[in-house]
């Protein structure tokens, strides 16, 4: 049987689906009673207090018992204790690692980057990798249970094997078994995903995306990618190559691109293309710091070259709204820092090719979120908690006794 063929769904997993739901509600709701969650959920109230019974059993969730609001005389409310669990995300990008250790609400309790050459063979950056992750948990393991991992990694990678496919430039990275090689030393779940799609989650755990099931989250850096959220849920696609926007033509007779496609968006819309027009219009050589400061000197032409390149993403941004329908198209990376010169043609770009009824409904913003990548790590673990809530997943979280590093 195929594995996309329909199933059937045993009582087990009836349980953990209801027992999601009810956490869900619990999380959008600042207080709620076994009530509403009966009522809002469909359950009955009998359910309802079996499965809360549960979440209460493990820690997860609690009777809020300081709550004097208009309803305290009658029953006490419930909510979630974020506090008692921890997540590690790590963000392994070209040339630096970043940590963070945060709550199940997202709230960062530290975090920091180290410098990281990944010209290093992959075994020697994993063994780092270990280590950076041991640390936190001897630190912070006695401020919560630590009960997942999220990864992210520049990409592409095959999620289903949790595998790094290759990193572009460094032979010694191929087909590197990640996922297990931390999962095997540290017996919590491991997620991993691509930058942007990471970005993306963030942006719908934590950032302006927060109500909003349908957000496409943009990274416009070096290069283009996006991470497209659907219904939800992040849209990987068949062969995880959905949201490589930055691939997408949008001059089909446009230039040659080392991919092999022609007129692609990262061509005209990176810092990387803005920079090598720079250059060769202007003789402007030196690193993106050099470029912004000339821009923000008020250079004519460098202006110009700013509202192009913005202008450009605003067509990507189009495309994407067709193909996709998103309520939120939230931006991050170098060229935000460009500002509203830059923000305000990707907007009037996309205003004038949309009709407009769509284009008024569309939110088109830069990000908040201080770091998305890295945040979207610990929010890849909350999704997969909240949407998997297996009990023993918060009855036994890693500690520094229980790390396995002879794997
Ligand atoms: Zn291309």
């Amino acid at each position: 049987m195929g594995k996309n063929e329909p199933k059937g769904k045993n009582i087990s997993q009836l349980q953990l689906e209801n027992r999601s739901t009810l956490l869900k509600l619990l999380r959008s709701n600042k207080h709620i009673w076994r009530k509403d969650l009966a009522e809002m959920s469909g359950l009955t109230g009998a359910a309802v207090t079996y499965l809360i019974r549960d979440l209460i059993e493990v820690g997860l969730v609690s009777e809020d018992r300081e709550y004097t609001g208009p309803r305290s005389k009658n029953a006490i409310p419930l909510k979630i204790n974020y506090e008692r669990f921890l997540v590690i995300g790590v963000s392994i990008r070209r040339g630096r690692i970043s940590r963070a250790v945060a709550d199940l609400s997202g709230k960062i309790i530290t975090s920091d980057s180290i410098r990281f050459d990944l010209t290093e063979s992959a075994e020697r950056v994993m063994d780092a990798l270990v280590k950076l992750i041991s640390e936190y948990i001897a630190d912070y393991g006695h401020v919560g249970g630590i009960v997942g991992i999220g990864l992210s990694v520049p990409g592409p990678i095959n999620l289903e094997r949790g595998e790094i496919s290759y990193l572009t430039n460094l032979p010694g990275w191929k087909a590197i078994p990640i996922r297990r090689y931390l999962e095997e030393r540290f017996d919590i779940p491991v997620m991993m995903d691509e930058d942007a799609n990471a970005a993306a989650l963030a942006e719908k755990w934590l950032g302006s995306g927060r109500n909003h099931k349908n957000l496409i989250s943009i990274l416009v850096g070096k290069g283009v990618g996006a991470g497209v959220i659907m219904g939800g849920h992040i849209y990987h696609g068949a062969f995880g190559l959905a949201g490589e926007i930055g691939h997408m033509s949008i001059n089909f007779e446009g230039p040659l691109c080392e991919c092999g496609n022609k007129g692609c968006l990262e061509l005209y819309a990176s810092t990387l293309a803005l920079m090598r027009r720079a250059e060769a219009r202007y003789g402007i050589k030196g690193d993106f710091q050099t470029f912004r400061k000339q821009v923000a000197q008020g250079h004519d032409g460098l202006e110009q070259m700013v509202i192009d390149a913005g202008r450009h993403l605003g067509y990507g941004i189009t495309n994407l709204v067709y193909a996709f329908n998103p309520e939120l198209v939230a931006l991050h990376g170098d060229m935000t820092l460009f500002g509203p010169l830059w923000l305000e043609n990707v907007r009037g770009a996309v205003a004038e090719r949309l009709p407009a009824d769509i284009s008024s409904n569309l939110r088109i913003e830069v990000s908040t979120l201080p770091d998305p990548v890295l945040l979207g790590t610990v929010a890849m673990v909350c999704e997969h908690l909240f949407e998997n809530p297996v009990l023993t997943s918060f009855t036994s979280p890693v500690t520094v006794d229980t790390v396995n590093f002879s794997s």
